[in-house]
């Protein structure tokens, strides 16, 4: 399948998605990540009209970053460490994985710019998931207030990898009431305005639970 067909049915979904709730879906920024797939494959989503895309290893966003078009607005969004930060700090748009201090750290001291960050949480609480538990993320945007390179803009969440719509719904539902719980400490340093969540199989339910990045991978540069 090629990537603009791949597209067009993700455009037609994420319409009828907002259309349920009254979005308008202007409000969704897609992020094709193109972590399983060739500089080929990257190239023609980008063809497509993808401007956003997503890498969730360093060395392969590095790589990506270099052989493709200067246009493309990248976001790391798998787990990070420290010591790899500055690898990719002068690269990204954005970074949707921070969920410790020593990240933030190494954020503040090797960034000229200030960068772009979602607090990643483990809403499910699944033991493989990264991120903070729910009841962490309000004093670890606290703490971040004295990084001054790091302006929080969004949460960031996994839901598990199961048949329940409903479960689903939920884990996207907390991170919104969690989201709105930020906004309402009128912070400074973290407006907090946006939510990372949806992937290829649940991108819908995240949508009508108020997403405004999904990314999605496997059925946007899938199956060739
Ligand atoms: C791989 C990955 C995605 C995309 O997954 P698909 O199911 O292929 O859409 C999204 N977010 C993160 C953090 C990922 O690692």
């Amino acid at each position: 399948m090629s990537v603009r067909t791949n597209l067009e049915e993700i455009y037609n979904k994420i319409k009828h998605a907002c259309q349920k709730v009254n979005r308008d879906p202007s409000e969704i920024m897609i992020i094709g990540v193109t972590k399983y797939v060739t500089i080929e494959r990257a190239e023609e989503a980008i063809k497509a009209g993808i401007t956003n895309l997503g890498e969730n290893r360093t060395e392969e966003l590095t790589e990506k970053y270099n052989q493709l078009s200067d246009e493309v607005k990248w976001h790391f969004i798998g787990t990070l460490q420290s010591r790899k930060v500055r690898d990719i700090i002068d690269k990204v748009d954005a970074i949707h994985s921070l969920d410790r201090l020593s990240i933030a750290k190494q954020i503040n001291s090797r960034s000229n710019d200030v960068i772009d960050c979602f607090v990643q949480v483990n809403v499910s609480g699944e033991t493989s998931k990264h991120g903070l538990s729910p009841e962490d993320v309000v004093p670890f945007i606290e703490k971040l207030a004295e990084y001054e390179k790091v302006r929080v803009v969004g949460l960031m969440t996994m839901a598990p990898h199961i048949e329940d719509k409903d479960k689903i719904r939920q884990v996207f539902k907390k991170l919104a009431q969690l989201k709105t719980r930020i906004q309402d400490n009128h912070y400074e340093h973290a407006p907090c305005q946006f939510l990372s969540m949806g992937m290829s199989n649940d991108y819908e339910i995240a949508i009508e639970e108020g997403a405004t990045h999904i990314r999605i991978g496997s059925s946007l540069v899938g199956p060739e």
